[in-house]
């Protein structure tokens, strides 16, 4: 399921766009300040997100601002700003769409649906196979041997980030911002601990390993 978070401070409208969305199977959290949808952003991985501009802690230009720092997750803006300026400048900022208030579900809905398709082009690889596993991407699963091997959701996030890019190193920073958010990307020893879990779970041989693949100061690579 599509993971979006809302991240909206009126309670109505919060409650309306979890339901719509909920009927519409998208997998549904609500953010109710700037602070936790940053929070969220960071630590639930949605694959879109609805940000409105007027929340109580932050100005929602702001959080897109932090969140384009370390994540290129589609964003959908709601405003009751009505003016062009606005938008350019929330379309600058790094939004996907702009969704002015008031609107109807209808249409919230079919531009979530155009972020998405533009996020996630027809060519990427929903399936990676290795000679040791399998990365179903579109399901999030990992198979080995025919079996679901079960991943913590750093593991799947790490092995997800390797996997859309099979063959080509990805650096640490790029790692350490995807997965922690943008205040840790000095500690690196966290990549270090979730690549030797997911050897474990997932190399024949975990000392020796063919497939997670560390590039000595520049980042990690998955072989098939
Ligand atoms: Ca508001």
């Amino acid at each position: 399921m599509t993971r979006v978070l809302v991240v909206e401070d009126e309670p109505t409208l919060a409650r309306a766009l979890a339901i719509t969305l909920r009927a519409n199977r998208y997998d549904v959290a609500v953010a109710h300040t700037g602070a936790s949808g940053l929070d969220g952003m960071a630590n639930w991985h949605p694959d879109l997100v609805v940000l409105d501009l007027g929340l109580p802690d932050l100005d929602g230009m702001d959080v897109l601002r932090a969140l384009r720092g370390w994540s290129q997750v589609p964003v959908v803006v709601l405003s009751a700003r009505q003016t062009s300026t606005d938008k350019v400048n929330a379309l600058d900022a790094g939004a996907d769409d702009y969704v002015t208030k008031p609107f109807a579900m209808d249409e919230l809905l079919a531009r979530l649906r155009a972020a998405a398709r533009r996020r996630s082009p027809d060519d990427a690889p929903p399936v990676v196979e290795t000679a040791s596993f399998t990365v179903d991407i579109a399901h999030r699963r990992v198979l080995r041997d025919g079996q679901e091997v079960r991943l913590t959701p750093t593991e799947w996030h790490m092995l997800e980030m390797l996997a859309r890019n099979v063959g080509k190193v990805v650096g640490r920073r790029e790692l350490l911002a995807e997965l922690r958010g943008p205040n840790l990307d000095r500690e690196t020893h966290y990549l270090r601990v979730y690549l030797a879990q997911l050897r474990r779970k997932l190399e024949p041989d975990p000392t020796h390993p063919r497939h997670l693949l560390t590039e000595p100061g520049v980042g990690y690579r998955l072989e098939p």
